[in-house]
């Protein structure tokens, strides 16, 4: 059984990587983000409130997204892996999903942070969301410089606290997220072997 947490800013390749990991180990593959458009499309009570902070890029109130990884990870069958990605965001959900795994008897063995140079994610995340128009797909709403600045700022004030919290707990691997789809993958993989 493999447990991960995915840390990185909007458009560091976090949803790629998971993708291949979930091909790989059978993991079950939570993203708040995706439930929570889930939600929204859906306009179920949870996704009318949670829309104005999605579209404009600050966080979701902890006990909101608290409510939907319980949910997830409680259905999940006892033996199977999971990747949370773009979960815990503050210190609070990081405390609330330890006690959680705790009372699951699933900890995490690795949290991955996905290092990135700021200018690359506003390169990465424009060519996604030309990728979805010439898709003709609607652009995710939150993918525009202005609210990726936000989202990203709200990441850098989320690490400074998170990056401590699990070093402590010597579950932080650090990976180059700058390298290409198999450079990181590749990285990932040396972790997951030790
Ligand atoms: P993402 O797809 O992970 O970039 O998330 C998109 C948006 O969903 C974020 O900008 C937040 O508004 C919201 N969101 C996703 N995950 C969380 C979380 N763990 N805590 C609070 N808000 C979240």
């Amino acid at each position: 059984m493999l447990n991960l947490v995915l840390l990185g800013p909007p458009g560091a390749g976090k949803g790629t990587q998971a993708e291949r990991l979930v091909g790989r180990h059978g993991l079950l593959h939570i993203s708040t983000g995706d439930l929570l458009r889930d939600a929204i499309k859906a306009q179920t009570p949870l996704g009318r409130e949670a829309k104005a902070a999605v579209d404009t890029g600050v966080l979701v109130p902890d006990q909101v997204v608290i409510g939907l990884v319980q949910e997830r990870l409680s259905a999940g069958t006892p033996d199977q892996g999971f990747i949370l990605d773009g979960f815990p965001r503050t210190v609070a959900q990081a405390s609330a999903l330890e006690r959680l795994l705790g009372e699951l008897g699933a900890p995490l063995d690795h949290v991955i942070l996905f290092d990135i140079p700021i200018g690359l994610l506003e390169q990465r995340v424009s060519k996604r969301a030309e990728q979805s128009r010439a898709l003709g797909v609607a652009a995710r709403s939150d993918d525009n410089p202005e609210v990726l600045r936000r989202r990203v700022e709200e990441f850098v004030r989320a690490t400074e606290a998170l990056s401590p919290f699990y070093r402590q707990q010597k579950l932080l691997r650090l990976v180059d997220a700058s390298a290409d789809v198999d450079g990181v993958d590749a990285q990932i993989r040396r972790f997951l072997e030790c």
